[in-house]
């Protein structure tokens, strides 16, 4: 392989839900449309939010992308001469996105992903801490705890208004009506698992 063909790179924007993630996505990929590279734009298909065919953020800014359940339907639809791929909400994909997003940098490709980095109940969320570590940037962002204005790094899950229990449904698709940015001192949750997390990981 020649030292030109590794000139790809990831970049990781994470972060819990309002933090702002969707936003420097668009951001970063109007930047990339802007200079006429190649680009394109994926979504999960399970964040049905606002719209499909656009990364949207809760600011209302929003770019047009494509909705993917599955990474290899996502392989199928990369184009050889694309430069910059963005996938948004990338903790929904299987852990079989890791290897297609190593592979797309090896063949130089930028990537640039946005994803949670916590569930609900405060527990690493699916493949991002493995593609934090693979990154070459990787970007952490806040949101504003809505109950003291302190940085907020959690995403509350609020059923009838009261914190959901660490054994609901590990997804469940919403925005202000069921999810709030807390800050570590306000965040609840009646158990953090991440005894079970760290043993599933073997870092016993
Ligand atoms: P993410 O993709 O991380 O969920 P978005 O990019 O969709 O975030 O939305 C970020 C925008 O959400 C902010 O610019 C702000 O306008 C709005 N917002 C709503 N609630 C909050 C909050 N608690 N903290 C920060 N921003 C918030
Ligand atoms: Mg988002």
């Amino acid at each position: 392989m020649s030292p030109t063909s590794k000139s790809g790179r990831l970049e990781v924007i994470c972060g819990p839900m309002f933090s702002g993630k969707s936003e420097e996505l668009i951001r970063r990929l109007r930047r990339s449309q802007l200079a006429r590279q190649k680009t394109q734009i994926f979504k999960h298909s399970a964040d049905n939010r606002r719209t499909l065919d656009h990364v949207a953020s809760h600011c209302g800014d929003r770019i047009a992308a494509c909705a993917i359940a599955e990474t290899q339907t996502l392989a199928m639809f990369l184009l050889d001469d694309t430069e910059v791929i963005g996938i948004d909400e990338v903790q929904f994909f299987g852990n079989d996105i890791v290897l297609l997003i190593d592979k797309l940098v090896d063949e130089g490709k930028r990537v640039i992903v946005a994803g949670l980095d916590l569930d609900f109940r405060g527990i690493p969320f699916g493949s991002i801490p493995t593609l934090m570590a693979l990154a070459d940037e990787v970007i952490k962002l806040k949101a504003v705890c809505m109950k003291t204005g302190a940085d907020a790094h959690y995403s509350q899950r609020l059923v009838s208004g009261q914190p959901a229990l660490h054994t609901d449904p590990l997804v469940l698709i919403g925005a202000e009506e069921s999810y709030e940015a807390r800050s570590r001192a306000t965040f609840e949750i009646d158990r953090k698992p991440l005894a079970e997390y760290l043993k599933r990981h073997n870092f016993e």
